[in-house]
């Protein structure tokens, strides 16, 4: 018998080790793994039956049943699914690691729960909580039948089964349990699990239950007594054969233990919390209850029931986007179709999880009609607007929507960029930061209520944290007006609110970007029209020594104290923009050159420096001083202004020389310095104290 030995993929050999050598006492849950496994692989048959109903022929029912054998210690969980062939098995259960696999360890260590696991994709290896021997035995329609085995310890083999018996379609996981995990042998025990954890499997969950009898004339009584209560349970599919010899006499009959009907079929009125809580974990495979549900049906052109979850926090792997992901689970007419059907959700809502099912679709239906089909397109479209109703239905408690909002606010705003066609709907979602809410953050609503009468626009700024923006020359004249400024500081937000362009009737506007409108009044309008003036030839200078640094040099309405900013143009990039690509590294460097557009540099005229400067050029306009300030001036303005530096070091000797100035060190004596030494430290002497306290 060719019997091959493989390695487990590293990870998920620590993966095994931990299983086994963690202290953990809530080891039940193994069992919910491994139906859940039965489960999906019962409906990757169904589906494939739908187009080719010969693929069940080999087993034509579809259950997973449990059967206990207390005198081997074995539990066996048989399943009539799809099946794995021996590359499956190899690939699957062993070889191939997945990303929850590291995933769900790191979780672990930072205090996670071991029933987590089946969310991390990896729940198989749970059996090894309780068995100290696992095989798997699979017959794929595809392939011979399979015995995959391991005892954990790095290693696992494959042989072709001669042994057991053919189990037609499926697999069967034999659970050979440690000594102290004898209990999960007990029917009490197994029928308890299965009614927590795995109620609302679709498929019959059967429980082997054996009675042993003795036929003997001695205790006939007895025997009678027992035989009537096995009746009552039995279902009678199978005959009993009567013996008539003095021998112990086993019989086996299978228990339904899941026949209540499906959950969303029900009415809502009489499904209560913890059922519907029930329902999204057997799902979802989530440890936690959700956030909010919604269970609807909808009525007459089309129809289709529906239950809709919020789950209470992401996924590790929300925004990993190689990975299918089961968001709503399409059933036709009560039988599971797909759980990835990508066209009944939007992507930017791929955190909601439920079932459809619908009346009306074919059953036989493929991936391919699926996506031109008009009815999936209506229910797709209830499907949207539900959640909007979700979403506003959190939003009335706070505290929830906070929660809501820190895990799913990411995917609201791509739904901004995304959908044109709710996105005002949406857009009420948002919350930011302000120059008025630093502490907590704001709706766009409320910070409509917030405007002084004469503001007619929604005014932004956005930057890389708040700690960079709250303090931002742009905001110095906005906030004299009582203007009140939001704080975008999450990436997405510039692609979200560019996309907006606009709130109830009111523009957002970015306040670092050219032509910035502040309902300046006559008066204001005309003293900036006449330092224009009086400044112009200060700007033609700076023009001139800054060359194409710059597109403009122009007088500022949006600064008070500091001396100058840096605008960029209205459809260009921000500053912030301009540093979000530069981070992309693949990026199509081609678009840089015009999307990062020209800046202008705006100056205050009411600023101590900028009307020195004034003096200067009015002096002389060849002012050797005046280059080196100017070049000093629109290298802070770029830092102030979110900008990088394209050349710190020659801002940085320009610092120097000016600390050189300041401390009256003589320059020439500088420069003589040795150059190729520039990287030591500067002599301790050059900073003497006295000099020190001279500029203090
Ligand atoms: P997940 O179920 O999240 O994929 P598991 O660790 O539970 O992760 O299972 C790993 C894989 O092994 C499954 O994706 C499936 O391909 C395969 N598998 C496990 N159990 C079965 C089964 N009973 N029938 C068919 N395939 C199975
Ligand atoms: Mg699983």
């Amino acid at each position: 018998m060719a019997t091959e030995s493989f390695g487990f993929q590293a990870e998920i050999s620590q993966l095994l080790d931990l299983i086994i050598n963690t202290f953990y006492s809530n080891k039940e849950i193994f069992l919910r793994e491994l139906i859940s496994n039965g489960s999906d692989a019962l409906d990757k048959i169904r589906y494939a039956s739908l187009t080719d109903p010969s693929v069940l022929e080999t087993e034509k029912d579809l259950f997973i049943r449990i059967t206990p054998d207390k005198e081997n210690k074995l539990l066996t969980i048989r399943d009539t699914g799809v099946g794995m062939t021996k590359a499956d098995l190899v690939n699957n259960l062993g070889t191939i690691a997945k990303s929850g696999t590291k995933g769900f360890m790191e979780a672990l260590s930072s205090g996670a729960d071991i029933s987590m696991i089946g969310q991390f994709g990896v729940g198989f290896y749970s059996a090894y909580l309780v068995a100290e021997r696992v095989q798997v035995i699979s017959k794929h329609n595809d392939d011979e039948q399979y015995i995959w085995e391991s005892a954990a310890g790095g290693t696992f083999t494959i042989t072709p089964d001669t042994i057991n018996e053919p189990i037609g379609r499926g697999t069967e996981i034999r659970l050979y349990l440690k000594d102290d995990q004898t209990e999960y042998l007990e029917e009490k025990k197994i029928k308890e699990i299965v009614k927590k954890h795995s109620e609302f499997i679709s498929y019959p969950i059967q429980l082997a239950v054996t009675k042993e009898e003795v036929e003997d004339d001695e205790e006939e009584l007895k025997d009678e007594k027992e035989e009537s209560k096995i009746e009552e349970v039995e279902d009678d599919d199978k005959p009993k054969e009567k013996k008539t010899k003095k021998i112990k006499e086993t019989e086996t009959t299978n228990e339904e233990l899941n026949k209540t009907k499906p959950i969303w079929t029900r009415n809502p009125q009489e499904i209560n919390a913890e059922e519907y809580g029930a329902f999204y974990k057997s799902l979802t495979n989530d440890w936690e209850e959700h956030l909010a549900v919604k269970h609807f049906s909808v009525e007459g052109q089309l129809e289709f029931k529906a239950i809709l979850y919020i789950p209470k926090r992401a996924p590790f792997d929300l925004f990993e986007t190689k990975k299918k992901r089961n968001n709503i689970k399409l059933y036709v007419r009560r039988v599971f179709i797909m759980d990835d059907c990508e066209d009944l959700i939007p992507e930017y809502l791929n955190f909601v999880k439920g079932i459809v099912d619908s009346e009306d679709l074919p059953l036989n239906i493929s991936r391919e009609t699926l996506q031109q089909n008009k009815i999936l397109k209506v229910i797709r479209k209830n499907i949207v607007k539900k959640c909007m109703d979700l979403f506003t239905e959190i939003s009335e408690d706070k505290d929830n929507f906070n929660k809501f909002y820190e895990s799913f606010g990411k995917n609201l705003k791509l739904g901004i960029h995304e959908d044109a066609q709710n996105r005002s709907k949406l857009a009420e979602f948002l919350r930011f930061f302000s120059t008025k809410a630093l502490e907590e953050q704001t709706s766009l609503k409320d910070y409509i209520t917030r405007m002084p009468e004469v503001q007619k626009s929604i005014y932004y700024l956005t930057g890389e944290s708040l700690g960079a923006v709250r303090d931002s020359p742009f905001l110095e004249v906005l906030k004299k007006k009582g203007f009140e400024v939001l704080l975008l500081v999450d990436p997405i937000d510039e692609y979200a609110v560019t996309q907006l362009k606009e709130f109830e009737g009111k523009k957002l506007i970015c306040v670092s970007k050219e032509g910035l409108e502040l309902e300046e009044t006559d008066e204001e309008k005309k003293l900036r029209e006449e330092e224009a003036a009086q400044f112009n030839d200060l700007c033609q200078t700076i023009k001139e020594a800054l060359g194409d640094k710059v597109e403009k040099v122009v007088v500022s309405n949006r600064i008070t104290d500091s001396p100058c900013v840096l605008v960029t143009g209205q459809f260009g990039w921000s500053s912030n923009m301009e540093r979000i690509m530069k981070a992309q590294a693949l990026r199509d460097s081609s678009m840089s050159s015009y999307m990062a557009s020209k800046k202008t540099l705006e100056l205050n005229p009411s600023n101590a420096i900028i009307k020195e400067l004034k003096r200067k050029v009015a002096e002389d306009k060849a002012d050797k001083s005046v280059r080196d300030l100017t070049f000093l001036l629109f290298e802070t303005a770029l830092l102030t202004s979110g900008f990088s530096l394209d050349d710190p070091t020659s801002f940085a000797k320009r610092i120097n020389r000016m600390i050189s100035l300041g401390l009256d060190v003589d320059e020439e004596e500088e420069e003589s310095a040795p150059a190729e030494d520039s990287s030591a430290p500067p002599p301790l002497e050059a900073v003497s104290t006295s000099a020190m306290e001279e500029i203090d």
